[in-house]
């Protein structure tokens, strides 16, 4: 198994360059995803999280209700511990399990990892360290502005204050062994990504892993 990480701010390009690496045969590991699975009904985050604070987190559709759940941990430093007691041992658990089913093979797994630089600079590298390497998407700012208004539908002001929020394209790239370069076409990035996955190939495997490695940007 070979793992490299994958970062980028919003509208990079980072889902698509993760979705172009599974079809060229990558296992992606996501935790946000991870955690969305797990909040869902019958999810066993979900499920603790009701134990917890009973009903009132349960939207009128049967689903977390994320606003209630926000309104309890605001500014209540117990109830987000609490919070982070439940979600973070369950996904770290699931992303074990995930990587588990591919160890031992030479599949390259790819750790989808969001906030690996944080908004003022500071990065989780250190946590990291068991991946071979670390690919950066990276774009101008107005780009990923235009994009996620333009195909992800978000309000402009919305994406521009998420933008402003995060760190900077020379903190991110500051973390990468690669840097791929999305201010291009699609085959543009396509061709990229081919060349990240000849990279990735050749990399040395990783030892087996331990719990390290897990990432949760998401209540
Ligand atoms: P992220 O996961 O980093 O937030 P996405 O991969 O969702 O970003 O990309 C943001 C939007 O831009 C998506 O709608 C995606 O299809 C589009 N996109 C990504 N790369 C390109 C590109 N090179 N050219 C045109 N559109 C792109």
């Amino acid at each position: 198994m070979i793992e490299i990480g994958l970062t980028g701010g919003i509208g990079s390009g980072k889902s698509t360059v993760a979705e172009m690496l599974v079809e060229r045969g990558a296992v992606l590991l996501d935790a946000d995803r991870i955690v969305r699975d797990l909040q869902a009904p019958g999810g066993s985050v979900f499920a603790a999280m009701v134990e917890r604070w009973g009903e009132r987190i349960i939207a009128d559709d049967g689903t977390l209700d994320r606003q209630a759940v926000a309104a309890i941990v605001f500014n209540d430093a117990d109830e987000l511990e609490a919070l982070n007691g439940i979600v973070h041992p369950a996904v770290a658990e699931e992303l074990k399990t995930q990587r588990e089913a591919v160890e031992g093979s030479d599949t390259i797994v790819v750790l989808d990892i969001p906030l690996l630089v944080r908004a003022d600079g500071t990065s989780d590298k250190d946590r990291y360290a068991n991946l071979a390497g670390i690919v950066v998407v990276d774009v101008d700012p107005g780009v990923a502005l235009d994009r996620l208004v333009a195909q992800r539908g978000f309000d402009e002001n919305d994406a521009r204050a998420r933008i402003a929020n995060q760190a900077s394209r020379e903190q991110r790239r500051a973390v990468a062994d690669v840097v791929i370069d999305n201010s291009g076409s699609l085959d543009a990035l396509a061709l990229q990504v081919d060349d990240v996955w000849s990279w990735a190939r050749a990399l040395p495997p990783a030892e087996a892993s331990d719990s390290s490695g897990s990432s949760c940007t998401s209540t």
